[in-house]
């Protein structure tokens, strides 16, 4: 493999020369964490930018769907999908509850809200579905499922950033939702996340979880942990924030050209739709058998010409070793998972490849295709 290989995604940074004078800020004021004004400043921004009540800020999204399970009261079973990155379970499970795996719908590879209602016993305590690839859950369904068993929701949105439903942000459905800053991710601060919640004794008590449990800085009522958003990312997520627009702008024209190229390509099917999810996140195909290879072989074809795709996501969490003598992890549970897990490929997309790249790309995949 040389080094002029196309990964599937490249992080977005802001020119190096408008961050100086914010690192200035905080190489004089000399407060690095615990909330200092940068950390202030980028939680409200972001509530203004997705127009929701509370945001906390987060080191990384893992720490951040702990800790909204925890501040949740969290305990007993939580339904959720298999169709998703391994952060989603693991914060289940590093909350002291056990993950119940439903299968997704072949519509959108999102949790079926059909079959959430057959998981729910009376151990249940909460629903963590993904907004998978950044295409919105069906939150109205899931909503009232919720409410008629007395659940909480708290929505993985890791990808989700910036996606509207129904003329709203789709972060202010369910309780909680999560969001990743990770530099793969539509929106870095090289390590980040956050939690939207709906009130401020929610936020509080989240922020509380996230210093380490403490209250009014002596009282300890339960353990929590350390999570919190140092100043140099919270003024790196200030900047990114100015140049996020223009970037989704540029993944969705990314977006325009695989669906121009692909969208009649037989044996090719859109989980998102042929243009993809609203932001531009992830652009993923499946790869059925009327294509003529196997998602695999296209892998492989691809990687041989220094296409470097992913198969997002393959393997399912439930049938990783950590999971798989989970009752709900049983294969026959989840066959419409399975199968996508076999036939998922996500082509790279981010702001600054060029167009060359992505119509080199299409080629290959409609030669394989033939
Ligand atoms: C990236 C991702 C996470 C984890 O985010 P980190 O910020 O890297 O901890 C969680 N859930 C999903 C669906 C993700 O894609």
């Amino acid at each position: 493999m040389s080094n002029n290989n196309i990964f599937v995604t490249r992080p977005s940074l802001p020119p190096l020369d408008e961050f100086i004078p914010y690192l200035s800020r905080i190489w004089e004021a000399k407060q690095l964490s615990n909330g200092g004004p940068f950390h202030r400043e980028f939680e409200l921004a972001l509530a203004e930018y997705f127009d929701v009540e509370q945001v906390s800020l987060f080191t990384n999204a893992t720490i951040a769907l702990l800790v909204s399970l925890q501040a949740a009261g969290v305990t007993g079973e939580v339904i959720t999908t298999p169709f998703s990155f391994v952060a989603t379970s693991n914060a289940i499970v590093l909350a002291g509850a056990e993950p119940v795996f439903v299968d997704v719908d072949p519509r959108n590879l999102n949790i079926s809200a059909e079959q959430i209602e057959a998981a729910i016993t009376p151990r249940t305590s909460a629903i963590l579905p993904v907004h998978c690839y950044g295409n919105p859950c069906d939150v109205k369904a899931i909503e009232d499922i919720a409410k008629r068993h007395g659940l909480k929701i708290i929505y993985d949105a890791a990808h989700a950033f910036g996606v509207r439903h129904e003329g709203s942000s789709i972060l202010k459905a369910g309780d909680m939702s999560v969001l990743s800053f990770h530099a793969t991710k539509v929106f870095n601060t090289f390590e980040g996340g956050a939690v939207i919640s709906r009130d401020l004794a929610t936020k509080t008590r989240i922020d509380e979880v996230k210093n380490f449990g403490l209250v009014d800085g002596i009282q300890m009522p339960t353990v929590g942990l350390n999570g919190k958003m140092s100043e140099f990312n919270a003024a790196l997520g200030l900047l990114q924030l100015k140049h996020v627009g223009n970037d989704i702008k540029a993944r969705q024209r990314v977006a325009a050209i695989y669906a121009d190229r692909l969208g009649s390509v037989p044996g090719i099917k859109f989980p998102c739709g042929v243009n993809g999810p609203a932001n531009g996140a992830y652009y993923p195909i499946l790869i059925t058998d009327g294509f003529g290879q196997t998602r695999d072989e296209l892998f492989e074809t691809l990687k041989t010409n220094g296409i470097i795709s992913r198969k997002y996501f393959f393997p399912l969490i439930s049938d990783m070793e950590a999971f798989r003598a989970n009752p709900s992890a049983d294969p026959t549970n989840l066959p419409i998972a399975k199968r996508a897990a076999s036939q998922a490929i996500c082509l790279p997309i981010y702001a600054d490849i060029d167009r060359k790249t992505v119509e080199y790309i299409c080629d290959l995949i409609t030669a394989a295709a033939k």
